[in-house]
């Protein structure tokens, strides 16, 4: 599977019995990654059987507690499970600040390099990207420096006829130039790409928004997604409480995912107020009807 998303937590502010705060376990094509990591996230990930040695890049969106309280612990755990390998962690300058703080005070012999990717919160910006995956985060409008992270994959290489391949005896050595579009010389005639591949599926994309102000700034930096998450917070009735707090409500989230054109929404990131959260949903599915709830567990897939 090129695409597969775990939701570890979709609470806001504090953990609830049924409820943990924010955190995803993202696969994308070979790399293993976490989105957020709120208290209690190395527990999650232990209760949907995701293992920390694979992680290699964790995406910090902001430093308010229920986005990031989870890392220090799951930072240290690696460590006494002896990883060597390096992190990398992307989030704004302050998460930074706290980490170095909790490591040299608590006088932890770190076995392993954290790679820091300071995120600029005031533009969009490239912050990973090899031959398939590129990662770029760009502003969300909250109370401290935020950002969200934009996760698409790059145009697909052709896909091998592998019957023709072996008809015109085409080398392996050849697979690498043909995926990319070139033609065959078999005994002097010219074999076209076309019969030797076929047509790639279309690139996958993710975009992650949380915690954020409903802005359309924010559908402009995300247009034609494939597949986005936008917290939502409240119900529209209490519109001046996510004003006041800078978050979002579900019927909001519902006009951003129309506004970036994206094919399906998730939305999470709830108020502790709401024990089930249907109402929040059927208020998003006025506006768009191809939203559904990021629910704790639950396993979301593209290809
Ligand atoms: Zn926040």
């Amino acid at each position: 599977m090129i695409f597969e998303l775990v939701i570890l937590g979709n609470s806001s502010a504090t953990p609830t019995l049924h409820r943990s705060p924010s955190a995803q376990y993202l696969k994308m094509l070979d790399h293993h990654m976490l989105i957020d990591c709120g208290e209690g996230t190395q527990v999650q990930m232990q209760r949907y059987k995701i293992r920390k040695s694979k992680i290699k890049h964790i995406f910090i969106s902001h430093v308010h507690a229920d986005h990031m309280l989870g890392l220090p612990g799951l930072i240290f755990s690696m460590n006494l499970m002896q990883r060597t390998e390096p992190l990398h962690i992307y989030g704004p300058d302050a998460l930074f600040k706290i980490l170095d703080l909790f490591i040299e005070l608590t006088d932890n012999h770190m076995r392993f390099e954290i790679i820091k990717h300071v995120t600029q919160t005031e533009v969009k910006e490239v912050i990973f990207e090899d031959d398939e995956l590129k990662v770029s985060s760009f502003p969300l409008y909250h109370r401290v420096p935020t950002t969200g992270f934009l996760f698409e994959e790059k145009e697909r290489l052709r896909k091998l006829n592998m019957e023709a391949c072996e008809k015109y005896e085409v080398p392996v050595s050849s697979y690498a130039d043909i995926k990319k579009g070139k033609d065959y010389v078999y005994n002097g005639t010219l074999i076209p790409n076309t019969t030797l591949t076929s047509e790639p599926g279309s690139p996958i994309s993710y975009a992650y928004c949380s915690d954020t102000r409903f802005d359309e700034r924010v559908a402009k930096n995300i247009k034609g997604v494939n597949l986005l998450y936008h917290e939502a917070t409240f119900l529209h009735d209490k519109l001046a409480r996510a004003i006041e707090t800078k978050h979002t409500t579900a019927k909001e989230a519902g006009i951003i995912a129309g506004l970036a054109e994206t094919q399906k929404l998730l939305i999470g990131h709830f108020s502790s107020r709401y024990d089930v959260v249907d109402e929040l949903l059927v208020e998003t599915r006025a506006e768009f009807a191809e939203s559904y709830v990021a629910e704790e567990g639950s396993k979301f897939t593209l290809c």
